[in-house]
């Protein structure tokens, strides 16, 4: 996350007023505890703030790190920290997460049964807990806020602060009503965080909560480790199988429009081996949870969801959200792309845009009564489809939509690594400014490009504005390639749209630079958006990545946790790039293994990684004479392929394996393949024949956005698809991406 862009309050400058002594002892828990070596921008700001014993109001992105700004004070500060959290089952694993760090933690809300909340209480009272995580509705009741007075508080945190504005896309009644706290304890610092980028919501919160007097702390709305792709929607189940087929085993979720969508794409997945589940408002409660928790858990891969799926959802390891159908809103978007990747590890958005969706929405749309909230919904989804249409970095697009200054280019988005041709277009770019001057300001991009190709459509000739000096100036460039200049130029900060205004187009401060000599650059209209996929390559270990996964599952599977509570995969991660092992100490530079995880299950996974490098160096004894082989980690999957394995080993032909099994050929190297991705070594080389190392040179070689079906095309030799398959198979198992 990059530093502060902006910030309210001169006062945040701030004058760090916590002692060298707690700074140091807050670094030392951020090192101990949370086995983290350093702090994250803001957060150690926000945590003197709280140790001052100042309010204050963080603004974060999803995955920023909020959650530390009030544990680490509260573990610090004398009395309970008290947490309010809209959502019980988050709490849970928020509480699973602290105890597995040996922070004492627990939570208050309606899931407990009667006897445990009486122990949570009693805990409580007795000063034992660093931190309580409390249902807002319990927290308000007058007997809890009786106890609040005769305990010690360290602080109040007030999670997902944005549940107490109306304007917000997720208001909850029961949070207006925590206003009272400021009241209540007026000498308790409070501290209020949300991730909700829009203005309107940051402003109430304030108001709500009292928090005139606190400090802000808005950090930028960035997701640098999201890569942002927006892809021609052509046929949604092929590209998303192949999308996934670069993500094996790893969490997504797919967003669709309506449920039967969602039911549809779902069984289509399952039908091609994906472990996907559906999830939508219309299914009973308790189907949701038990996918929410199958999910959670990763016995699910692959959620396929209405917009209903989510909130409640804090999986920090999901490393992909595909939107099969278009978000209404670009804040839609952000929030629902935001799921993917909070834990900071590389992670994809992708979204699939068809024109179909569009009018879609657009009629949805047409059903709002009230015709200014229509207006509103409207510019929304204009400025959706203005991003999805665009050809501007879709990071700097999406920042800019919340106000948000970004550098030109990210280098991670569609738009930014596979750059469309760009001209000269500052001409271009004055002709509009003109036009837009001559109608006042008053009109949207429609009309605006209607005056420039001349149309003299009753509305123009009705208003004289066909007597404009602009009027048919721009007759030779078509109605859409206006549009997409006109699109540019505002994502460029040229123009604004007025949403109270009809989204009438209108100059910028930036405008009046088109005066002078700074050419404006845009991207040459494409009439088709023909963007590709372009695949990761992962700098790690993926077998060994697997068996840490496998590890973590047994683990968790016995102490009934979610995975990722027990062990993140930043650390798994890390793990799989350690070369060589000796002993535990090794694993205590991983991030996320403080000294409770390090003393709970570093030996097993030294074991692993102890087991792995064993295994790896037979491999290379095996493999004296250069040729690569592979290991499998277990015995071949089906009966089937067991079958053809042991007939393999024994040197029979494909034929032969094929004529003894009764199947064909086909079914004989779809084996093959399974047997190859399960590490069994099939020798590839041999069954390509010679034209396999150009083959392989060709495949390193392969243009990185095209498909694999144009990769095949193109290939010198033609292969059937279970040889190119098969020759895929081997490169993945080998490492090669
Ligand atoms: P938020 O509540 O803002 O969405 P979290 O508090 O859940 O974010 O943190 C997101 C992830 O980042 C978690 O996996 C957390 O453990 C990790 N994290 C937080 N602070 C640090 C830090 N200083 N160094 C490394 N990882 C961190
Ligand atoms: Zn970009």
């Amino acid at each position: 996350m990059r530093q502060c862009w902006s910030n309210g309050d001169p006062s945040a400058s701030i004058v760090i007023m916590a002692s060298k002594t707690k700074q140091r002892q807050a670094l030392k828990i951020l090192n101990e505890t949370f086995g983290y070596p350093e702090f994250r921008p803001m957060q150690d700001e926000v945590i003197f703030t709280m140790l001052d014993g100042r309010d204050a109001f963080v603004l974060m992105p999803t995955g920023g790190g909020k959650s530390l700004c009030y544990q680490i004070p509260s573990i610090m500060r004398e009395g309970t920290g008290i947490v309010v959290s809209p959502l019980i089952s988050l709490m849970k694993d928020q509480v699973d997460a602290l105890n597995h760090c040996g922070v004492n933690a627990a939570y208050y809300n309606s899931s407990l049964k009667s006897a445990e909340a009486k122990e949570v209480l009693a805990e409580f009272e007795a000063g034992n807990l660093d931190l309580l995580y409390v249902a807002p509705e319990r927290l308000l009741t007058k007997t809890f806020l009786k106890r609040l007075e005769q305990v010690k508080i360290a602080l109040f945190a007030i999670d997902e602060a944005h549940c107490v504005s109306q304007w917000g896309h997720d208001f909850r009644p029961e949070y207006v009503r925590l206003g009272e706290l400021r009241k209540l304890f007026p000498k308790v610092p409070l501290l209020a965080l949300t991730a909700t980028a829009d203005e309107q919501t940051r402003g109430d919160i304030a108001k709500c909560l009292g928090l005139t007097r606190a400090k802000r702390f808005i950090s930028s709305f960035d997701r640098p480790n999201i890569r942002y792709l927006i892809a021609e929607k052509r046929q949604p189940l092929t590209q998303i199988l192949q999308f996934l087929d670069d993500w094996k085993n790893a969490s997504g979720i797919i967003y669709c429009l309506s449920r039967k969508r969602v039911e549809d794409l779902a069984v289509n997945l399952q039908r091609h081996g994906v472990r996907a589940a559906a999830y939508h408002a219309g299914m009973p409660a308790r189907v949701r949870e038990k996918v929410q928790d199958d999910f959670l858990r990763d016995h699910v891969q692959v959620i396929v969801a209405t917009i209903a799926f989510g909130m409640g959802v804090d999986k920090p390891n999901v490393r992909f959200v595909i939107h099969h159908d278009l978000p209404k809103s670009i804040e839609s978007y952000y929030q629902e792309t935001g799921r993917a990747g909070r834990d900071g590890l590389d992670s994809e958005a992708l979204m699939l845009y068809g024109s179909g969706d569009v009018n879609l929405v657009r009629r949805l749309i047409e059903n709002v009564e009230n015709p200014k909230q229509r207006q509103v919904e409207i510019h929304k989804l204009n400025s959706m489809i203005a991003l999805s249409e665009g050809l501007t970095c879709r990071r700097k697009v999406l920042l800019g939509y919340f106000g948000e200054e970004t550098e030109e280019q990210c280098n991670n988005c569609d738009i930014c690594l596979d750059p469309p041709e760009t001209y000269d277009a500052t001409h271009l770019a004055r002709q509009v400014l003109q036009c837009v001057r001559e109608l006042d300001g008053n009109y949207s991009v429609g009309y605006v490009v209607d005056v420039l190709r001349g149309n003299a459509h009753a509305r123009i000739k009705n208003r004289g504005h066909h007597e404009l000096p602009s009027f048919g100036k721009g007759r030779d460039i078509n109605g859409d390639e206006w549009t997409s200049i006109i699109r540019q130029l505002v994502h460029h900060g040229y123009f604004s749209q007025d949403v109270s205004n009809k989204s009438a187009l209108l100059p910028t401060e930036r405008a009046e630079s088109l005066a002078g000599d700074t050419p404006v650059i845009l991207a040459k209209y494409q009439p088709m958006m023909r963007r590709k996929l372009k695949r990761f390559s992962r700098n790690r270990d993926d077998h060994l990545f697997q068996k840490l996964v496998e590890m973590r599952e047994k683990l968790a599977e016995e102490e009934d946790v979610a995975p990722h509570v027990l062990i993140s995969d930043v650390a798994l991660s890390e793990m799989s790039q350690i070369d060589d092992i000796e002993d535990v100490s090794a694993l205590a530079s991983i991030s996320g293994m403080g000294k409770y995880k390090l003393e709970a299950y570093g030996e097993v996974f030294t074991d692993v990684l102890k087991e792995h490098a064993s295994q790896k160096a037979k491999e290379e004894v095996i493999a004296e004479d250069g040729a690569p082989v592979l290991l499998a980690k277990g015995p071949p999957a089906t009966d089937a392929q067991a079958f053809t394995w042991e007939l393999y080993k024994s040197g029979n032909s494909l034929d032969e394996i094929a004529s003894r099994q009764h199947i064909n050929k086909v079914t004989v190297m779809k084996h093959l393949i399974a047997l190859v991705r399960a590490g069994h070594h099939v020798d590839v080389p041999a069954l390509i024949g010679p034209a396999f190392d150009s083959l392989m040179i060709e495949l390193d070689d392969a243009d990185p956005y095209a498909s694999l079906s144009e990769i095949k095309r193109d290939l010198s030799v033609e292969l059937t698809n279970e040889e190119f398959r098969l020759m895929l198979a081997w490169r993945e198992a080998l490492g090669v991406s």
